[in-house]
């Protein structure tokens, strides 16, 4: 507001808050189609979000996708996640969920690209914190706002039952994304304790009623862990508990963290994983990891900082 005198503009700044979330780092990898941001919050915690570009094949338009966080920290913990093993601050409002995709947008500034795709995968189990992603995907959607899509938003979760089928009650035709990660439930157990609660029959359940319901596909993210749950006889599984119905599987070779004893396995082990399921009649791909260089990984940019900000000098 550059025609306003600068000692409005000055009691303007003190009396309003005009963004959540202050980029505090920002860090690209893969010749600049991962952008990481490390954001402040006004309590000081910090939040991890990422910008990917995906170029135009003959199959797809270029997209930009977004991956936003939803709570500080997680209170899930998954044994294979960074995130996870940080613990848990507290959940987003709505107000710093909307403002990482403000931000970000902001940042593409002269780029000619803007934001096509939202993906709940940052920090955070969204749906622990349901009433503000909900929140922030209708004020996106708004005409007055952005008039964003929920069609363009992917809610990935590890299977909270219930929140799945409140959610499908919503009326939103958003995108459901369950991490899944292993396909029994006595290695699932081992990896995500909440799965005692919820057990995979259980969440593949609510989510064929999703798809049935909204028409949008289910995709069942699936991290290959090298000699925890990536051998043929785990794929055969996994086709069968999945089945064939409106879905789709990533097959997502693991982000090797620090201290963990955890790896990906072999391209051609992976490879061997994905034929198995697609023989089974399942669409299948093998995603690429994004980002290694830069910690892309969840949570890993933030846990170094607060390793940095906490090691002795
Ligand atoms: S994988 Fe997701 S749900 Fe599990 S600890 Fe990490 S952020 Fe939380």
């Amino acid at each position: 507001m550059r025609t306003l005198p600068p000692s409005a503009r000055r009691r303007l700044a003190e009396a309003f808050v005009f963004s959540s979330v202050a980029p505090q780092l920002k860090r690209a990898a893969d010749r600049g189609q991962t952008v990481k941001y490390l954001f402040k919050l006004a309590d000081a915690k910090t939040i991890e979000t990422v910008v990917m570009h995906y170029e135009a094949t003959p199959r797809s338009r270029a997209r930009t996708t977004i991956c936003v966080s939803s709570q500080v920290g997680c209170p899930i913990g998954c044994s294979f996640c960074a995130t996870g093993q940080s613990g848990f601050d507290r959940n987003l409002s709505e107000a710093e969920i909307v403002d990482q995709f403000l931000a970000a947008s902001r940042d593409l500034g002269e780029t000619q690209r803007s934001l096509t795709n939202v993906v709940f995968m940052g920090m955070g189990e969204p749906l622990n914190n349901y009433a503000a992603v909900v929140g922030a995907i209708r004020r996106w959607a708004r005409p007055d706002t952005l008039n964003f899509s929920p069609r363009r938003v992917t809610v990935s979760t590890i299977g909270l039952v219930p929140f799945i089928e409140r959610l499908s009650a919503e009326g939103l035709p958003v995108n459901l994304a369950i991490s899944l990660h292993a396909p029994d439930d006595a290695l699932r157990s081992s990896m995500i304790p909440v799965n005692r609660k919820y057990p995979i029959a259980a969440i593949v359940g609510a989510a064929r009623a999703h798809a049935e319901r909204t028409g949008r596909r289910t995709s069942y993210e699936y991290v290959l862990l090298q000699g925890i749950n990536d051998s043929p006889e785990q794929a055969q599984r996994l086709a069968t508990v999945v089945g064939r119905h409106l879905s789709h599987i990533n097959l997502i070779p693991m982000n090797p963290i620090d201290g963990s004893s955890m790896a990906p396995p072999s391209k051609s082990r992976a490879q061997a994983f994905q034929s198995i399921l697609q023989t089974a009649g399942i669409s299948t791909t093998i995603r690429a990891t994004r980002g290694l260089d830069i910690d892309a990984a969840c949570g890993q940019l933030r846990a170094r900082q607060l390793q940095a900000a906490t090691s002795p000098t």
